[in-house]
């Protein structure tokens, strides 16, 4: 029913030629293209489902490259490291064996919307995941530039879409596959922007991908642009830091890993970072040399919450800035200035960093500079990470709009289960908005779009109390195990041990009960109010927050004292104890979506010319772009109406 044919440069294969000297083709289930964090992530997952995966990318020595900031983390980017890991992802592991300042940010507000960050020794990082993915099973790491991509198309008389089948390299050689991931990050005919001048580039030092972008236009892709930057970077000996407030990392430190307890390095090992702030000399030399910035003037848009300093003094004109003074590696010498990212001629960049207190006489190792690039419209993607106009074509990472590392490798997980469970013709592997901040994360982009670099927070999820990062394991990885086969045996064992200690701690500490002033006399820490009719349980002391497992186990310690020979597990049961009355009515709401979820709309069905059900024009086109999996997605396109909603609901219900 298929035949081989290269609709895009019409490059025959050996075995279509017929040609018995041909140099033979691999084939593998699997191409991942690209190694940044969405590749290895996708490469790796791919390998744990089963699949014979090879990864290309164009160089070996940058695979797990921090392209921009020295950092993982952050709010709502902590949460999407931890569900990585719960699908037993690479990049919270890894992050734990290179870590060099670990601090949890938002701990004003309460542990489900704690954000995880560290500090990241890059080329520790490097190493750690270069050693990871070149000795993965079943995984082949190769370098090449991918050029073009070998689509299967339906024999004449078939309809359908075609299929994408394998992929052609630079030098001509093509390497054959069930499904293919393109990952290729900020690569699409990137250019590189310092000044006025523009030359072509992914990132500094590493060259564009022309081909793959045209053959992507060709195919139909709906492309747009993007941009992005970086700041300078500094030499750490010519910076004042004595005169600078310093920030101590966390004692001690949380790991990001569930199979962590600890992290490497010892809190009192970590190193500091440094606070400054810019100042209206800052103002003056950006706004004053505005017409020698190609990169400001751009009317692509830039990544909001980590605008340029350029954007920021336009935006916010008169206002003192944060600039952080972040540690590159233990042993480096770089200083990295986050909230600098600038886009100005070096000289003026110079002259910038110079005016700001404590860099006086600060030596700019290289200058900042922005990338302008190309990423595809990602509600031509489903919730699996497939294209809809290509079978077995996934995309994940920047190339769908996105920035930051964490974003990047979530998707990056997903779409290597995806692309595996594809060739074994397996159901796909789907997170809903109501399992986890991955699930938000693909929803959005893949039903609202974006015209900007999207970046997750935790003021997109709707249900923040039950998605929190300390079960992320409990949401996502035995779902993972049981669907997927991406989950280790190990890392199984360990999430169903603090799974049954877990329940079995709640239901224990339910069980214990005093009347309220033998509790005050037992921990008299406690705010415990006085009521003499109704016994209080434990759970429920454990619910003032100056309660914690250690205190309730030394006060009554048997059967307390066995739930606290686990940090993380009586770390747990306190967070389990906070939520317990208010997840009651968030379980309801989630119930509700759900239902919602549960009406699957057709996967064929032609919205432009469906007779069946009343829509307007414009409502038809935005199915037809978007082509929503259920009736729950297809309310969250912008624009639809509640009347179309109603409709397409009675349509799916009659034709089901
Ligand atoms: P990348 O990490 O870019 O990896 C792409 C990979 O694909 C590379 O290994 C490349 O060699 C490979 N590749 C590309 N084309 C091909 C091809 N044809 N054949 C073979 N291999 C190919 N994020 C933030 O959160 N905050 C920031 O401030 C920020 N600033 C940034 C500044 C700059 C200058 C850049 C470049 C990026 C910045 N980012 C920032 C974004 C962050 O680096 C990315 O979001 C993240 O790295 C994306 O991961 P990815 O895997 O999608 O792509």
């Amino acid at each position: 029913r298929w035949a081989v044919v290269s609709l895009c440069r019409r490059l025959p294969s050996a075995r279509s030629r017929g040609d018995s000297t041909a140099p033979w083709s691999p084939r593998f289930d699997v191409v991942v293209i690209g190694g940044g964090h969405a590749g290895t992530e996708a490469a790796a997952a791919a390998a744990r489902c089963g699949s014979r995966t090879v990864l290309l990318t164009h160089r070996v020595d940058t695979i797990g490259q921090m392209s921009c900031n020295p950092s993982f983390g952050g709010i709502g980017k902590g949460h999407l490291m931890r569900e990585v890991d719960a699908l037993d992802g690479l990049c919270s592991r890894i992050c734990d064996q290179s870590g060099i300042h670990y601090k949890v940010l938002n701990r004003r507000k309460g542990p489900a919307v704690w954000g995880l960050r560290a500090q990241i020794d890059r080329n520790l990082y490097k190493q750690h995941m270069q050693k990871e993915i070149l000795n993965t099973p079943l995984l082949t790491v190769q370098e090449g530039a991918v050029e073009d991509l070998v689509l299967t198309e339906p024999e004449p008389g078939h309809s359908g879409k075609c299929r994408v089948s394998g992929v052609v390299l630079a030098d001509g050689s093509t390497i054959y596959a069930e499904s293919v991931i393109l990952t290729t990050g900020t690569f699409l005919r990137g250019m590189m922007v310092i000044g006025l001048e523009m030359h072509p580039a992914g990132r500094l030092g590493d060259q564009p991908s022309i081909g793959l972008a045209q053959t992507l236009e060709k195919l139909g892709f709906v492309v747009g642009r993007l941009k992005t930057g970086t700041p300078p970077r500094i030499a750490k000996e010519s910076i004042n830091f004595d005169i600078l407030n310093k920030h101590t990392p966390d004692n001690p430190s949380v790991p990001f890993s569930f199979l962590n307890e600890t992290v490497w390095i010892k809190p009192e090992d970590q190193l500091p970072c440094y606070l400054t702030y810019t100042n209206p000399k800052v103002d003056e030399i950006v706004l004053e040399n505005l017409h020698l910035n190609s990169h400001v003037k751009e009317t692509t848009r830039g990544p909001r919450y980590c605008p340029s300093i350029e954007s920021k003094v336009l935006r916010f004109p008169k206002r003192l800035h944060q600039v952080w003074l972040e540690p590159e590696g233990m042993d480096s010498d770089l200083i990295y200035p986050q909230g600098l990212s600038v886009t100005l001629p070096a000289e003026l960049q110079e002259k910038m960093i110079a005016c700001i207190r404590g860099l006086e006489k600060a030596k700019m190792v290289h200058p900042g500079y922005g990338v302008q690039y190309d990423y595809l419209d990602p509600r031509q993607i489903t919730p699996s990470l497939e294209t809809h106009l290509v079978q077995r074509l996934f995309f994940a990472g920047q190339i769908n709009g996105t920035t930051g590392y964490e974003e990047a490798a979530a998707q990056g997980v997903i779409a290597g289960i995806n692309a595996s469970l594809r060739v074994s013709c397996k159901p796909p592997f789907v997170v809903s908005r109501t399992e986890g901040y991955i699930g938000v994360l693909i929803d959005d982009l893949t039903t609202l779009g974006t015209s900007e670099p999207y970046r997750m927070f935790t003021s997109r999820v709707e249900f923040r109390l039950s998605l929190r990062p300390d079960n992320a394991d409990v949401r996502l990885t035995f779902r993972g195990y049981k669907e997927t086969g991406c989950v280790s045996q190990q890392r199984y064992e360990r999430a169903s041990w603090m799974k049954t200690y877990l329940e079995e701690g709640i239901s224990v500490l339910k069980s214990i009960k005093f009347s309220s002033s033998k509790w005050k006399k037992l921990i008299p820490q406690a705010s415990i109010s006085i009521n003499k009719s109704l016994p209080v349980s434990a759970l429920d002391v454990l619910k003032h927050e100056e309660v914690d497992m250690e205190l309730l186990a030394n006060a009554v310690p048997e059967p307390l004292k066995k739930y606290t020979t686990s940090r993380e597990l009586a770390r747990r049961l306190k967070i389990e104890a906070t939520y317990e009355s208010v997840l009651l009515y968030q379980l309801q709401e989630i119930k509700e979506v759900q239902r919602d979820e549960a009406f699957q709309l057709p996967k064929d069905l032609d919205y432009l010319t469906v007779k069946d059900v009343s829509l307007s024009q414009e409502v038809r086109e935005k199915l037809q772009f978007s082509r929503p999996q259920t009736i729950g997605a297809a309310s969250r396109i912008p624009g639809m109406t509640p009347a179309a909603i109603i409709n397409l609901l009675r349509f799916v219900k009659n034709t089901q």
